[in-house]
């Protein structure tokens, strides 16, 4: 971190300590602030290397203006809420290797997903072939893909979670 980024964490982080009190916990869960809290913290880190994540942390303190006020925070100002946090983050996912928690569950179903459609393939041809036989083959594939699947994804899920937590990547 550089003097300057530390300076503007510094500030977001008061700001949202300050929200913290000032705002119903389900407000403040519903704002996600958080992870807005965290995003900031990675985005000051990689400041000096990223002018993306100079602007996020200036678009971070603007969402903190909004987020003081819960009466504006609706319509337009909503919407531009959630949709500046996620080009925020995205940034942070496609450009700085950070990962979100939920990288795990995402594998699972990633890997069920791909285990599926071999079998899934298999059955939709025998079904418009009309061969019972390559629908049965189908079916049990499906059944074995998915197993399989979820069992590749959770191995390949706890294996980035790992590197993820080792490397301090985790938003
Ligand atoms: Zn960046």
């Amino acid at each position: 971190m550089t003097i300057e980024s530390d300076q503007s964490y510094a500030r977001i982080e008061k700001e949202i300590d300050c929200l913290k009190d000032q705002l119903s916990g389900r407000t403040y869960d519903m704002y996600e602030l958080d992870l807005l809290r965290s995003a900031a913290a990675k985005a000051a880190g990689f400041w000096p290397e990223c002018s993306v994540c100079q602007n996020s942390l200036e678009a971070i303190s603007g969402l903190l203006k909004d987020a003081a006020e819960p009466s504006r925070m609706r319509g337009a100002v909503l919407k531009n809420y959630s949709k500046t946090f996620r080009k925020v983050v995205k940034h942070l996912q496609e450009n700085h290797g950070i990962v979100r928690r939920s990288i795990l569950m995402r594998s699972l179903f990633g890997g069920m997903l791909l285990g599926a459609l071999p079998g899934l393939a298999a059955s939709v041809a025998g079904i418009i072939m009309q061969d019972n036989a390559i629908v049965a083959i189908g079916f049990g594939t499906l059944f074995l893909g998915i197993v399989l699947g979820i069992w590749l994804g959770l191995r390949a899920g706890r294996r980035r979670s790992a590197e993820a937590e080792a490397e301090g990547r985790f938003l």
